[in-house]
């Protein structure tokens, strides 16, 4: 448990949820069930019993602070009774408002809850298979869409993979690469931390690591002993709480093996990871790309069209400027909007004082963004708390919150998130 919030500090209504929990322990006969771990380490799980359509019986158990308790009691009211549909709309700001609100730091539990409950009902609805149909390129009427026709030059193989692809595709919201032009800049860590705080929004999730080389988000998420998984569906993704992860440090069988593929495979692998993968809808799926402006992150970005934009990743020295101009140049060549540079390791946060010293020379990062009319999203400073969080598979958005450089980092994020919307 992270964070001890005392009963004290809840609502009249929240603290009698806390104290006397409806519904709570294992329901006997059951025909819905989730189990989902928030990024906070707390887990949920509820199980239903649904008759005629409607939810008869509901409960939940939780290993998590009072604002989880008053979470999981509220939502098993707010969903009794009610049908399957109408169970899967219950938010985050259900709970919270008929809880009358809980203390800051205990917010994430009503989503936690609202998450688990949704994937509940998604459990029964796979189960007694009553769920609304899967969109495939059959069942879609979409006329205006790339993947309606064969186009002249296509074998029919080459057509059906590419209608495989954006069936897939066609079923996430928004897609969002993020760029650099090299590794070890932050690439990872800011495709990480914007993916949880998109998640932690209640959005669906999908976090796609394609850093064929050097895959880090395994660890930054301490994943580094699952394995992956295959149904008829397909690839299915790691859950990481309510995030779908894929990784190509999942296939690895030991952390410290290289991957060593020649070009078509590495390209096969790519496209793999999109098109074979059980993504489902998501509303994002942040891609982690391959470094620099090769052939790997650019059949990634012809890949995935149409892409929402590229964030672009840099650090302040003078030789990283001339990254970035390529991969802005990239992104234009490409029709990918550009969502902004962001100059990360710029100054260096003294973590016994907080001082902010600049060991390189910053500012590059502004001065590009303003070169090449991309907006400058901002400057995240060399903290060791970030590269403490990374190594400990602890998102830093999330678990260092009130650190000033995660308020930074959450300023950058939001305006990513200002310019797509949801
Ligand atoms: P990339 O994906 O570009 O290769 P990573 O995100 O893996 O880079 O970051 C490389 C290393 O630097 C990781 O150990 C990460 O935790 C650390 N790191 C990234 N940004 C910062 C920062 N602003 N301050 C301190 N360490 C950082």
């Amino acid at each position: 448990m992270e964070k001890i919030i005392e009963l004290a500090s809840l609502c009249s209504k929240a603290a009698k949820h806390a104290q006397d929990p409806y519904n709570m322990g294992v329901l006997e006969k059951f025909n819905g069930h989730a189990k989902v771990t928030g990024p906070c380490g707390d887990t949920m799980e509820f199980w239903l019993d649904v008759k005629n359509g409607k939810i008869e019986k509901i409960s939940f158990i939780t290993d998590g602070c009072t604002p989880s308790l008053a979470s999981g009691s509220m939502a098993t009211c707010l969903a009794q009774g009610k049908t399957i549909a109408e169970a899967k709309a219950i938010t985050q700001k259900d709970i919270l408002r008929e809880l009358g609100g809980l203390p800051e730091d205990g917010e994430h539990c009503a989503l936690l809850a609202a998450n688990t409950l949704k994937a509940a009902c998604e459990n029964y609805e796979k189960e007694t298979k009553t769920g609304s149909a899967k969109k495939t390129c059959d069942t879609c009427g979409d006329a205006t869409c790339s993947a309606a026709k064969k186009r002249k030059e296509e074998s029919p193989e080459e057509f059906a993979d590419r209608r495989k692809l954006q069936s897939r595709l066609c079923r996430i919201k928004h897609k969002i690469v993020v760029l650099s032009g090299k590794g070890g800049v932050g690439k990872s860590t800011v495709a990480v931390n914007l993916a949880t705080e998109l998640a932690l929004s209640g959005l669906g999730v999908g976090l796609l690591d394609v850093d064929i080389h050097g895959p880090s988000i395994p660890t930054m998420l301490g994943l580094e002993n699952q394995t992956l998984t295959g149904t008829e569906e397909g690839l299915m993704p790691v859950s990481f709480g309510m995030m779908k992860i894929m990784s190509i440090g999942f296939m690895l069988r030991n952390a410290d093996d290289a991957v060593i593929w020649r070009g078509p495979m590495k390209m096969g692998v790519i496209k793999q990871f999109l098109a074979d993968v059980e993504w489902g809808d998501l509303d994002y799926l942040i891609v982690d790309a391959p470094p620099g402006t090769g052939d790997e992150p650019l059949s990634l970005c012809q890949l995935i069209q149409p892409l929402d934009g590229a964030v672009i990743v840099t650090t302040p020295q003078k030789v990283a400027a001339v990254d970035v101009r390529k991969s802005i140049s990239f992104c234009r060549q490409l029709q990918v909007p550009v969502l902004g540079v962001i100059e990360n390791m710029s100054g260096f946060v003294c973590p016994k004082c907080g001082e902010l010293t600049q060991i390189l020379p910053s500012g590059g990062g502004r001065k590009i963004s303003d070169d090449m009319k991309v907006p400058f999203l901002g400057a995240i400073p060399m903290d060791p708390a970030i590269a403490q969080s990374g190594d400990s598979g602890r998102v830093f958005v999330y678990h260092e919150g009130a650190n000033p450089t995660a308020k930074i980092m959450q300023e950058i994020i939001k305006q990513i998130i200002k310019q797509i919307g949801n």
